[in-house]
């Protein structure tokens, strides 16, 4: 955990969050600026900065991670598909330094992304 990282205070639940799934090892809440119906993130509750921070020993972890996206689009209702996003650096677009992934869907999605 870091003290002033904005997702490692969300996990911590410092800000009443309300979390959509929740486990020892990682939270999904909806994001605040939504870009389609549904838009979920889903962190890890450890702190890491990126998904190119990601070592070999967080592979348990990053299969949960991608499992509780799958779950949550079940649980959405988005059997017409869904976009999952990793944001990763300066010119991926990332701007909240803690990894996440982004699920969105209840909308047909255009590619490519800009
Ligand atoms: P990225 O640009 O890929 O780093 O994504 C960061 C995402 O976090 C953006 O989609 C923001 O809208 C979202 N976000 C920022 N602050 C909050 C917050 N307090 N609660 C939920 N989502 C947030």
């Amino acid at each position: 955990m870091s003290a002033d990282c904005l997702f490692c205070r969300i996990a911590r639940g410092e800000f009443s969050t309300e979390f959509l799934l929740e486990t020892d090892n990682l939270a999904a809440f909806r994001d605040i600026n939504p870009q389609a119906p549904t838009h979920i993130l889903v962190i890890p509750k450890k702190h890491i900065e990126s998904l190119a921070d990601l070592q070999a020993e967080d592979q348990g972890l990053a299969g949960e991670l991608l499992l509780a996206v799958k779950e949550l689009a079940e649980r959405e209702g988005l059997s017409a598909g869904y976009r999952v996003v990793v944001n990763t650096g300066q010119d991926g677009g990332q701007s909240v330094g803690h990894l996440h992934f982004h699920l969105l869907g209840g909308r047909a999605l255009q590619w490519p992304p800009g």
